[in-house]
């Protein structure tokens, strides 16, 4: 079956009635970039700046995170690359920002919350995005938007950024994408209204679940709470899904469930346009994609948004779905 999987290389990924969708990976540092192209990754959907910034003793200079950058920006020769902005506080401290300490830090300060406090931090970033812009195909994501307002001013600074440039002479894309992260309820809820003033979304299932359930994504103790398949979740992400298409965008997904083979199916069904996961599982993502059709998942979407459980959704995939692959 490896062998199988690995001619499948060079493909598209189509469904069985004729739908593309793209598979792209989810990427930490530059080096990852290598084993992206090894396994025929059609982009990258979530490249996490923040790790740039970790393991360090001070913030990482405009010109490192350029270089970080664009080398990857490079390699991927035109196919898309979204680089989140940073997206620390939560569970991923820098202890050389002194952050504050919270009660609940997964609520607190964090993510684009902070970046818009901290603008020396914020325009820093962008403007070593914009930069690699020049050398590929480079979009802009901001996590953790909750608010209409915070996507505003996240908005507001970039074009700032972009007029600092251009009196510099600096070349970038003019023409940058710029989406955000649906990972948190209230922006799922709101997506009619987030989807008429960006250019594509990016569902978060990872925080999207943890947020939605009130169940903590690291605490062992609860985690048989924690489901990607819970009815609740499914349905605020076919909403984003409508709502981005409503208004003409692109939806995608970079949390763990754009890569679970059970769930795959499912996100067609629902219209997903681009599936991004980790490296090693984008073959068999192909591969499942290409053994179904999307009006077939269609059906089943409606038959599963009519359960009550996690529990009986799963039961549902596994019996009607992926037993029949
Ligand atoms: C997510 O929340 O689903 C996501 C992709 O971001 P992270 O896992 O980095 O919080
Ligand atoms: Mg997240």
């Amino acid at each position: 079956f490896k062998e199988e999987l690995n001619n499948l290389k060079g493909e598209k990924s189509i469904s069985k009635d004729g739908v593309k969708v793209e598979i792209a990976a989810n990427i930490g540092t530059p080096k990852d970039i290598d084993k992206v192209l090894e396994h025929d990754g059609e982009g990258v959907g979530l490249y996490r700046s923040e790790f740039l910034y970790m393991d360090r003793d001070k913030l990482p200079t405009e010109e490192e995170q350029f270089e970080a950058y664009k080398v990857v920006a490079e390699k991927l020769d035109g196919k898309p690359l979204v680089i989140r902005t940073l997206d620390v506080g939560g569970d991923k401290d820098l202890p050389y920002l002194n952050l504050p300490e919270e009660m609940n830090p997964f609520l607190g300060y964090r993510a684009i919350r902070l970046c818009l406090d901290r603008t020396d931090i914020f325009k820093t970033q962008l403007r070593a995005i914009l930069r690699s812009s020049a050398y590929g195909n480079v979009k802009i994501m901001f996590p953790m938007i909750s608010n209409i307002d915070e996507l505003r001013k996240a908005k507001d600074i970039l074009e700032e950024v972009k007029s600092e440039l251009r009196s510099e002479n600096v070349k970038f894309n003019e023409d940058i994408e710029v989406g955000i992260m649906v990972e948190i309820p209230s922006t799922a809820i709101q997506s009619d209204i987030f989807a008429k003033e960006v250019d594509f979304f990016s569902i978060g299932t990872n925080d999207l679940i943890q947020y939605t359930l009130a169940v903590d994504r690291g605490n062992q103790d609860i985690s048989y709470l924690y489901s990607q398949y819970h009815p609740a979740v499914l349905r605020l992400i076919k909403m984003t899904i409508e709502n981005g298409h409503k208004e003409g965008i692109w939806v995608g997904m970079c949390g763990e469930a754009a890569g679970d083979e059970k769930l795959i199916p499912i996100l067609l069904g629902m219209g997903l346009d681009e599936f991004s996961m980790s490296a090693s599982s984008m073959l068999m993502a192909r591969w499942i994609i290409k053994n179904i059709s999307k009006t077939e998942m269609e059906e089943k979407v409606e038959k599963i948004l009519t359960l009550g459980s996690p529990q009986e959704v799963e039961k549902y995939i596994d019996k009607e779905i992926t037993s029949k692959i």
